[in-house]
C-alpha cells in the first residue's frame, strides 16, 4: 500500500482479507509520519499508544469474524480543536498549550462506535482563524504538492496529512471555507456539510452560528462514507437537526445525475480569478456537460456583500466565544506566571496567549457589538446574511446545485500574505457565502466546489461522485 492513494474501501478489502492487520497498518502510517512529518509539519501530537490499543481491538474483531464496519481500523487524522478524550486539544493557540481533553466530541464518539483509529491532532491557525495555517501558535505546515507554498487554512495539517499519505482520512471544520480551500489547496476533497447535519459538541467553537465539523479525504466516495459515519442528531448540540442519511450518500444512483441541473452564478466568475483556476473550473464544466449534466446561469447578487457580512458576525461571535479562555481554567500561560493581581493575570494571559489575528478579531468582535455600533454592523449584517441567504433559495428553486471556483488563486507562497490580513481575507471570498446561507458544500479537484441544498449532501456527493468515477 505504498505509493497509490488507498482509499476507505481499499482499506477495508485489505483488512478483511488479512492481507494486513490493523497493527501493521498502523505502524506503516507512522513509519510514514516519522519520514515525512518533519518536513511537512501536519501534526501537532500523536498518541501511538492509544492508537496501538485501538487497533489491537479491531485485530480481535477480524481473528473473531466479527463484521467489520466501513471505518474499522481507518487510521485518521483530527483537526488539533475536536476533543479526543486523553489527547491534547489546542486550538493551534498558545492559551490552550498544555490543555487535554476530558471527553469525546460527539464525532469522535461516533468514530470509536465503528472502530476507527486516531493517528493524532493536526496542526491549524491559531483558533481556526486564517486561510493558510500560518496562524498557529506552534509551526507552520507546508503544502505537500510544493514545499514552498501553504497548504491552505486553517484545517491545512488535516489536508496536507491526507494529501501526503500520512492519514486516511481527516476531520476537520468549516467556518468560513477551512475544510475546502485546504482541501483545494492540497489537491484533495473536502466536505463542509449543513449547517446542523453534524454535531458541533465537542468542537472548540470559533463563530458557532457557521462551525461545522466535516472531513477531508482522497476521494468523493470518502467523503461521503466519513460524512455518514459523523452524521446525525445530538443532544448535547441544539442546533443539530433531526435528519436520517441513508445509502444515497454512499451509493447513489448515478443515473439520476444527468436529470440534474447545476446553476453557474455569474458574480463567481469574476475578473482577478488566477487563470489556471479559471481554466481547471471551466474544463470541470465542460466535462460535466459530456456526462450529460444541464448548465444554467443564475444570479446570487448580494454577493459582493458577503465577505463584510461573514467578517462583522464571525468576529462578533468569535469575540463571544474566546472570552471562556482566560487561561486559568483549560491551560496556564508561562508568561502570566509572575502577575500581582487577578486583572493583571487576565490581562497577561490573554495577550501572550492569543496571537495577532486573533486579537485582531477579538477587539473587532467587540466593537461590532458595542452600544452605539450594534445596529450599524452586528445588527446590518444580519440582514444581508438573510439576503444572502435568499439568494441561495431563489436559485435552488431552478438548480439542484450551485457550481463555483473553491478559491480564486492556487496556493501562495508561504510568507506571502502574513503581512496582508485584508488579502488573506479574499482568500474565502468564494467559499463564505456556503457557511452564510448554512448550505453543504463539496470541493473537489479540480478547483471546483458544488454548493447543495440544505440537508442535501447526497445531490452534491452524487455529482461529485459521478464525475469521479466516470473521470477516473
Ligand atoms: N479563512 C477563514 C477565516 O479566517 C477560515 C475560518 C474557518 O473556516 N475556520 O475566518
Amino acid at each position: 500500500m505504498k505509493d497509490e492513494v488507498i482509499t476507505i474501501k481499499k482499506f477495508h478489502e485489505g483488512l478483511t482479507n488479512k492481507v494486513f492487520s490493523a497493527r501493521e497498518a498502523l505502524a506503516e502510517f507512522y513509519k510514514v509520519i516519522d519520514t515525512k512529518d518533519g518536513e511537512i509539519g501536519a501534526y501537532l501530537s500523536t498518541d501511538r499508544d492509544a492508537a496501538q490499543t485501538q487497533a489491537e481491538e479491531v485485530d480481535r474483531l477480524v481473528e473473531k469474524g466479527s463484521p467489520l464496519p466501513l471505518l474499522a481500523g481507518v487510521p485518521l487524522a483530527i483537526k488539533d480543536n475536536i476533543m479526543v478524550k486523553g489527547q491534547p486539544c489546542t486550538a493551534g493557540a498558545n492559551i490552550l498549550k498544555g490543555y487535554t481533553a476530558i471527553y469525546d466530541a460527539a464525532v469522535i464518539k461516533k468514530l470509536r462506535g465503528e472502530s476507527a483509529l486516531f493517528l493524532g491532532k493536526t496542526n491549524m491557525d491559531d483558533s481556526a482563524m486564517g486561510s493558510s495555517t500560518e496562524n498557529s501558535a506552534f509551526k507552520v505546515t507546508k503544502n505537500p504538492r510544493d514545499m514552498t507554498k501553504v497548504p491552505g487554512g486553517s484545517s491545512g495539517g488535516s489536508a496536507a496529512a491526507v494529501a501526503s499519505g500520512m492519514a486516511v482520512a481527516a476531520l476537520g471544520s468549516d467556518t468560513g471555507g477551512s475544510i475546502r480551500q485546504p482541501a483545494d489547496f492540497c489537491g484533495i476533497v473536502g466536505l463542509k456539510p449543513t449547517y446542523g447535519a453534524v454535531s458541533r459538541y465537542g468542537l472548540i467553537p470559533m463563530a458557532s452560528s457557521f462551525d461545522q465539523i466535516g472531513p477531508l479525504t482522497n476521494t468523493v466516495e470518502d467523503a461521503a462514507i466519513m460524512f455518514r459515519a459523523i452524521a446525525g442528531e445530538d443532544p448535547h448540540d441544539a442546533t443539530s437537526a433531526s435528519v436520517t442519511y441513508g445509502d444515497e450518500l454512499t451509493d447513489p444512483n448515478l443515473e439520476h445525475m444527468r436529470e440534474m441541473t447545476i446553476g453557474l452564478p455569474k458574480e463567481y466568475f469574476i475578473a482577478g480569478i488566477h487563470e489556471t483556476i479559471r481554466a481547471n473550473v471551466e474544463g470541470a464544466i465542460a466535462q460535466f456537460k459530456g456526462l450529460k449534466v444541464r448548465f444554467k446561469e443564475i444570479s446570487l447578487p448580494h454577493t459582493k456583500h458577503a465577505l463584510s457580512a461573514y467578517y462583522i458576525i464571525m468576529a462578533a461571535e468569535a469575540s463571544s466565544n474566546l472570552a471562556r479562555l482566560e487561561g486559568i481554567r483549560y491551560a496556564r500561560v508561562p508568561q502570566a506566571e509572575e502577575a500581582a493581581h487577578l486583572m493583571e493575570r487576565y490581562v497577561k494571559n490573554r495577550s501572550h496567549g492569543f496571537g495577532t489575528e486573533v486579537k485582531r478579531r477579538i477587539i473587532l468582535g467587540t466593537f461590532v457589538l458595542s452600544s452605539g455600533h450594534y445596529d450599524a454592523y452586528y445588527a446590518k449584517a444580519q440582514k444581508v446574511r438573510a439576503l444572502i441567504r435568499r439568494d441561495f433559495d431563489e436559485a435552488f428553486k431552478d438548480v439542484d446545485a450551485i457550481l463555483t471556483p473553491v478559491s480564486p488563486t492556487p496556493p501562495f507562497t508561504i510568507g506571502e500574505k502574513t503581512n496582508d490580513p485584508l488579502t488573506m481575507y479574499l482568500s474565502d471570498i468564494f467559499t463564505i457565502t456556503a457557511n452564510l446561507a448554512g448550505l453543504p458544500a463539496l470541493a473537489m479537484p479540480p478547483n471546483f466546489q458544488l454548493i447543495g441544498k440544505p440537508f442535501h449532501e447526497a445531490d452534491i456527493l452524487g455529482l461529485g461522485q459521478y464525475y469521479e468515477r466516470i473521470r477516473r
